[in-house]
């Protein structure tokens, strides 16, 4: 358990200017450029970092390609890679509050859920990839006796990783882990507003024994740093977490440049589905809020669309309330916080936009929809329920990425499935009762990547993550992640 006096200190702690990392160094921009780095806890100025350049990425790219030529981390026997995979682990584990604090200063997320979420996170991902590594083997394909036909899995080469702010270690050791077990080298790209942790722990993995140029880091702007990472005819590989425009444009820069294979986890608008048969409706309301609110909504899986079956709704709207009342908002570095900053002062801003159209509406705001704790010069949202929302409704189509939980009625569970189904994303979805035929019905009939029953959340690093329709392409965690960061090569031997 963390105590106020420990993170006391972290917390006030300077934080050095952030330099890129690559082929091992730590380097200032090419045209020796910085960006401030604004803390969402007070809108401060935490530090600066290195504010990269087109010449900062090509550099990056060509430190990963010549690691990856020379064999010095591919060449390994997958038992030596685990080997310092799994230091590296040890390495973010023993760190881990410090990382926790540093990341919480950078991108407002709790410190109750950020300790868990970020370095423990990352630290079980990358000892899971490590321990799988030598356990992943080839093929023999079933030929006639004449012919021997091999099915060699090779490391992919150099793997563009570009992630977004809410969970930067945790989405980050999602694509790492895999890519760099298979034997990948990675130019990482975090977000501008949370790139801090991604760095300390690269640095933390060449202490491991990761060779220089394995693991790079570039800081800066993603329209010129993942641009040019997304346009460099040497990356193999892009793995992707973020908004759907990114998205878009890095598969047409893809197209553009050498037809890399392209990953893209994004956006979700997840529906939330409460039967009055639910096994426990307190408990659903409780869990339905904390799905919704914690790290102020910033949660790509967030059951941000609450379907409530009519017979029940207006008391369950009552128990959410409370809930979300209950919550307590403010300092995210006070370990009973129950939900932090927004992450940057455009987020809000955004956030309080779509509850003044639900408003202007005539939708319900049963409670939140405003900034709050204004005097600390942070960005803080009050969770926020819109209830009488219409299928339609902006809040119920787009994506907020704040704590603005839509709540929509529904009378059969046809209706639910029709309503569920009603956006373009398909991510992640939860069904509550307790009739296990009804429980798999639903989850056949909701296109999501995961449809989670009677409980929200929490799916661990053994089952994939990944979206349907515009929620993304590819699988994060689990085995399958692997299959990203290997090529299939056939040997065809007659005999
Ligand atoms: P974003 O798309 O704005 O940024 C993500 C990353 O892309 C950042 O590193 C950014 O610098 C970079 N980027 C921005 N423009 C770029 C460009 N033109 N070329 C190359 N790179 C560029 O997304 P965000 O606001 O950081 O993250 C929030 C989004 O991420 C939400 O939509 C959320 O749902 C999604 N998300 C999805 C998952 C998932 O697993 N599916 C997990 C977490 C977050």
């Amino acid at each position: 358990m963390l105590s106020k006096a420990q993170l006391q200190d972290l917390s006030g702690a300077p934080v050095p200017p952030a330099l890129h990392l690559i082929d091992g160094e730590a380097r200032a921009a090419s045209d020796g450029t910085a960006m401030d780095v604004i803390s969402p806890l007070d809108g401060a100025v935490l530090t600066t970092m290195a504010r990269g350049t087109p010449n900062d990425a090509k550099a990056a790219i060509s430190a990963a390609r010549r690691a990856f030529d020379d064999g010095r981390w591919a060449g390994l026997a997958p038992a030596a890679r685990k080997k310092v995979l799994l230091k590296w682990a040890d390495l973010i584990e023993a760190n881990a509050v410090e990382l926790a604090v540093l990341g919480v200063r950078n991108n407002g997320t709790e410190i109750s859920m950020a300790l868990k979420a970020e370095p423990m996170s990352a630290a079980g991902t990358i000892r899971y990839f490590a321990e799988a590594i030598d356990k992943v083997y080839g093929e023999i394909a079933p030929t006639a006796p004449g012919t021997l036909g091999l099915i060699h899995k090779e490391p992919v080469g150099v793997v563009g990783a570009i992630v977004p702010w809410n969970f930067p270690l945790m989405i980050g050791a999602w694509k790492l882990g895999p890519a760099l077990a298979a034997g990948c080298s990675v130019v990482l790209k975090p977000a501008e507003t949370a790139s801090l942790t991604l760095l300390r722990i690269a640095e933390l993995a060449l202490e491991a024994g990761l060779p220089p140029g394995v693991l790079n880091v570039v800081t800066g702007e993603g329209a010129v740093v993942g641009a040019a990472i997304a346009e460099s005819m040497d990356v193999d590989v892009l793995v992707f977490t973020g908004s759907g425009g990114t998205g878009r444009r890095l598969l047409e820069a893809s197209a553009r440049s050498n037809f890399k294979r392209v990953y893209l986890e994004l956006g979700g608008k997840s529906p939330n589905v409460v039967f009055s048969d639910a096994p426990d409706l307190d408990e659903a309301a409780k869990v339905s809020a904390h799905g919704t609110f914690r790290n102020s909504g910033q949660v790509c899986v967030a059951g941000s669309r609450l379907l409530v079956e009519r017979s029940i709704h207006d008391a369950f709207v009552e128990k959410l309330k409370v809930h979300a009342e209950a919550m307590k908002v403010g300092d995210p570095l006070d370990p009973e916080t129950s939900a932090g900053a927004i992450n940057s002062e455009r987020q809000l801003a955004q956030n309080l936009r779509f509850v003044a159209e639900a408003r202007a509406a005539g939708r319900q705001i049963v409670t939140g929809g405003e900034r709050i704790l204004q005097e600390t010069g942070g960005f803080f949202m009050a969770p926020t329920i819109v209830a009488g929302v219409q299928p339609g409704d902006a809040v119920a189509q787009h994506e907020v990425f704040g704590p603005v939980l839509a709540v929509i009625p529904f009378d059969t569970e046809e209706e639910a499935v029709r309503i569920a189904n009603d956006t373009e994303f398909g991510l992640a979805a939860a069904v509550w009762t307790a009739d296990l035929s009804r429980a798999h019905r639903m989850v056949r009939a909701i296109r999501a990547g995961v449809v989670h029953v009677n409980t929200y959340g929490g799916a661990d690093v053994t089952v994939p993550l990944g979206g349907v329709k515009q929620s993304g392409n590819g699988h994060d965690k689990s085995l399958h992640a692997f299959d990203k960061f290997f090529d299939l090569k056939t040997a065809w031997i007659k005999l």
